[in-house]
């Protein structure tokens, strides 16, 4: 299992975020706590942001984004292994986040398309489990990939799975009904794991389904999704399986996925 993080609030740089914490993604990424598929995720990581400019604010709308976007940067190696990134992140401010540290299903490829967060017109989508590749899920809810998303078509497990949340969003389905929508559909296909997680730089969606998903709002009016907690802060909240979560600037609500 790969592990997976999403972050909406006021600014914040990418070192803070994936790099500050005590078991900050960086760290989960050689030493998780709470993963159970797996033990290290060294086949790649990616984050896709929603950019935050001090100079151009939006009218009025502090801390909501302002850029371009979503940006990403992703790599088929090792978090670790990157230490240029390290220095990049710190001059990267964003409002909304979604990175992933990925340990590759088995059977499946090793380059840096297949490293999530997967971008789609304005989403940004991470995929934590495995499907088992059934082929009836991937023809299901792959086919056919939407138009102009080429992450739809990478050739990973996770993919299918992206296309339909995208169908669904580009049907005006809301962020986090879409990814109810998946998780349910798949499991119907196959008894696989899927931990999905999704932004549109104004909402986080994430649905716990076979792995860990923890929830944390922050005082100044931030919210965290997370696989694991990435400090001991006794305010992360642990979702429970078969829930989604749904967050935005007035807190994160959870609901059955069934
Ligand atoms: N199945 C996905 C992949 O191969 C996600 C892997 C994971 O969660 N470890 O990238």
């Amino acid at each position: 299992m790969c592990r997976h993080l999403a972050y909406l609030g006021p600014p914040v740089t990418l070192y803070e975020l994936l790099y500050g914490p005590p078991h900050s993604l960086h760290t989960q990424s050689y030493a998780p706590r709470e993963q159970s598929h797996g033990t290290v995720n060294a086949d790649g990581f990616g984050v896709g942001w929603y950019p935050y400019s001090e100079s151009e604010p939006a009218s009025g709308d502090t801390g909501r984004p302002n850029g371009p976007g979503p940006l990403r940067y992703r790599r088929a190696m090792p978090i670790w292994a990157d230490a240029s990134f390290a220095d990049a992140a710190r001059a990267i401010r964003a409002t909304c986040v979604v990175a992933a540290v990925r340990d590759a299903t088995p059977g499946f490829g090793m380059d840096e398309s297949c490293a999530q967060p997967f971008r789609g017109d304005t989403w940004l989508f991470s995929h934590n489990g495995a499907t088992g590749d059934d082929a009836a899920l991937t023809e299901r809810l792959g086919q056919p990939p939407p138009a102009g998303v080429l992450d739809a078509r990478t050739p990973v497990d996770s993919a299918p799975l992206f296309a339909h949340a995208v169908r669904l969003w580009r049907k005006g389905e809301d962020l986090g009904a879409a990814l109810a929508s998946v998780t349910r559909e798949a499991r119907a296909c196959a008894p696989g794991r899927y931990n999905l997680l999704a932004a549109d730089g104004r909402q986080l969606a994430g649905t716990a389904a076979g792995d860990t998903l923890y929830t944390r709002t922050t005082h100044d009016g931030g919210v965290y999704l997370a696989s694991e907690p990435f400090d001991d802060n006794p305010a992360w909240r642990r979702v429970p399986d078969g829930s989604l979560v749904v967050a935005g600037p007035n807190g994160a609500a959870i609901t059955a996925v069934a």
